[in-house]
């Protein structure tokens, strides 16, 4: 009254009745703003009770309090607490109509004016005028927040609240909703998942339809994210697809109007019919007035409600056209989101209308379940299966490399067990071989031992058993007899000794190698040669040089003799022995001539060795003679 404005209950919060015009209604900025925060907290999840608990401890007045501050009567005066909300006025705002521009008249009706008592009026018998208010709440979310509030969600026990996918989760094979169940064991929620409302159900059966909440919400969450991505970089393709799924959708429906206006038509005719027969009857007395105006008045309801549908039909069939389907609202929905790290309640709520769920096959990783998802707008869509989105792709690396991963893992793990077994194995040997085993120990090797002969056993008599019949083979040893005697070997006989034989060298000359290799290294021996030359030249000899030339020089001694021995007897020893002759005679005279030739070329130790030689031999000579003079002397 202090503002001059006509407030009553009449008109909801949020709106005031207008100065100019007290039956027009003008939005209440300040309210409105609240009721628009009490559907978006609806929209992210939030249950009523928390709403009101959160308004309170904001301090946010109650419609009352607040009209009374801004100076319009009020009704219920009488209130404690101004800012105690209830879950009643949360309730009744989020069911009111008028945020979305309607005005319905006739909510409640007087029955009985003495009384005064009133009932509140089905919806067929309340008027409703569309657009006659300012809308304070866009349609969309309006539609939302009463599928959110309509379907009743079992809160589970000791849990804050509801799941926020109930509602969306339809069953593809009866149409039944998808209800939400989850098990409390031990502080931990197990089983949390949805089944179809009618599987077990008394008088519908249906199949479990069981499907994971975890994964659901990860396959709702990629289906957003695939879209999204699609929209916003194939916009025109995706237009163009939207429109041709919507087209056959759109002939479907208008098929099915016109159908219904065809029976309604004929309804309208045969009633036409009736209301004349009635009159007729009414005119000649055979229907009493009373009958009459209440048969009438039926018969002309059923008229004007068949025309009423007829029009809506019509209606309906005029509007049928690609803008039913409101691309741009989607497409603006997909640009709007940015971020798709996680699926938020208001992105659920915005994106999807619903989920159709089928029956899920195989076990484990094998599972297979289909979903179709209807989003908002556009209704059932497809992005095209060929289409891979970055996210997707980042997906799959990630699963690749977490198998990598965890391959690698199995494998270390696998190759530790492999060493703990070889150490242990190890360990049990030399136990084994330092006789220190338990009786027990004993016994269970004794039993592997045998477990194994038994097994080996059985796999060569299987290979037996699977090859044919070989000719048997001839041993090595038998091998080297049959060559020793002069016997014709088969050419793989043949190789196969050669090879053995080789085989056998190779490993004496390694053993000799080794034996070698073993001892202390010894002296570079002189050769004989040498040892000769350096006599020769009178130069010392070490004692056992000097011994093994003498050996040498006796060993040659003693051969030449007994070759002299055996000459005179056999005519074959004679021919060596003239033959050996004549190679050191030819010898000799080779030398001296190499070391003439030597000294006259100027080497001076050519020319040592000769004047040495030359030296000798006068000494020979001289030698000689004195033995020659002694021997006469003697005689
Ligand atoms: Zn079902």
């Amino acid at each position: 009254m202090e503002k001059g404005l006509r407030c009553s209950g009449a008109v909801p919060y949020g709106y005031l009745a207008s100065k100019e015009d007290k039956g027009e209604w003008v939005i209440d900025e300040e309210a409105a703003a609240v009721v628009r925060r009490i559907f978006q907290m609806v929209m992210d999840g939030q249950s009523v009770n928390g709403i009101a608990r959160t308004l309170r401890a904001e301090q946010i007045p109650i419609p009352s309090e607040h009209w009374k501050r801004i100076g319009c009567p009020v009704r219920a005066s009488s209130y404690r607490d101004p800012y105690a909300w209830s879950a009643t006025t949360l309730g009744y705002i989020l069911k009111r109509p008028e945020y979305l521009g309607r005005k319905v008249l006739g909510k409640t009706i007087c029955e009985n004016y003495k009384t005064k008592s009133t009932r509140r009026t089905a919806l067929e018998e309340q008027f409703v005028f569309e657009g006659a208010v300012p809308a304070i709440i866009d349609e969309e979310t309006w539609h939302n927040v009463q599928r959110l509030r309509e379907t009743t969600r079992r809160t589970p026990k000791r849990s804050s609240a509801p799941n926020r996918l109930t509602g969306l989760l339809y069953c593809a094979d009866c149409g039944a909703k998808l209800t939400h169940h989850n098990s409390l064991v031990q502080g931990k929620y197990i089983d949390d998942a949805f089944t179809c409302s009618r599987y077990r159900g008394i008088v519908q059966e249906c199949t479990i339809h069981y499907v994971p909440t975890q994964k659901l919400e990860a396959a709702i969450l990629s289906a957003i994210q695939r879209i999204s991505w699609y929209v916003r970089n194939n916009e025109q393709e995706f237009v163009q697809r939207v429109r041709e799924a919507s087209s056959l959708r759109q002939e479907e429906a208008v098929k099915d109007c016109r159908k219904q206006i065809v029976q309604a038509r004929k309804r309208h005719a045969d009633l036409d019919g009736l209301v004349k027969k009635l009159y007729e009857a009414n005119a000649t007395g055979k229907l009493p007035d009373k009958h009459f105006s209440r048969l009438l008045a039926e018969y002309d309801e059923e008229q004007a409600t068949l025309e009423a549908s007829m029009t809506e039909w019509q209606k309906m069939i005029d509007n049928w056209n690609a803008d039913r389907v409101r691309m741009t609202e989607f497409i603006d929905l997909a640009k709007r989101y940015t971020d798709f790290s996680e699926l938020t309640t208001p992105m659920l709520n915005e994106f999807i209308e619903k989920i159709v769920v089928h029956e899920g096959s195989g076990r484990g990783k094998q599972r297979r379940q289909r979903l179709d998802f209807y989003f908002k707008f556009i209704g059932a869509f497809e992005v095209p299966a060929d289409v891979v989105t970055p996210m997707e792709q980042e997906a799959e690396r990630r699963q690749q490399e977490e198998q990598a991963e965890k391959e690698e893992h199995s494998k270390a793990l696998a190759q530790a067990r492999y060493e703990k077994r070889k150490q242990e194995r190890r360990e049990f040997t030399a136990r084994k071989r330092a006789d220190l085993l338990t009786t027990e120990e004993q016994a269970e090797e004794e039993r592997r031992l045998e477990r194994n002969r038994a097994y080996q056993k059985k796999q060569r008599d299987k290979k037996k058993a699977t090859q044919p019949e070989k000719p048997r083979k001839r041993s090595l040893e038998e091998l080297a007899k049959l060559d020793r005697a002069g016997a014709n070997l088969t050419p793989e006989e043949a190789g196969r000794l050669a090879a053995y034989k080789q085989r056998k060298a190779e490993a004496v000359k390694r053993c000799r190698e080794k034996q070698k290799a073993a001892q202390p290294p010894k002296p570079q021996q002189r050769t004989l040669k040498e040892l000769a030359e350096c006599a020769e030249a009178g130069l010392p000899l070490t004692p056992e040089e000097a011994e093994r030339l003498e050996a040498h020089r006796n060993r040659k001694k003693e051969a030449l003799q007994d070759l002299k021995a055996r000459a005179e007897t056999d005519p074959a020893a004679a021919a060596e022995l003239a033959q050996q002759r004549a190679q050191q005679s030819e010898a000799v005279k080779k030398s001296r001539q190499k070391m003439y030739a030597d000294a006259a070329a100027g080497d001076p130790e050519a020319q040592a060795r000769y004047e040495r030689f030359l030296a000798t031999r006068r000494e020979n000579y001289h030698r000689k003679k004195q033995a020659e003079a002694k021997a006469a002397q003697a005689s």
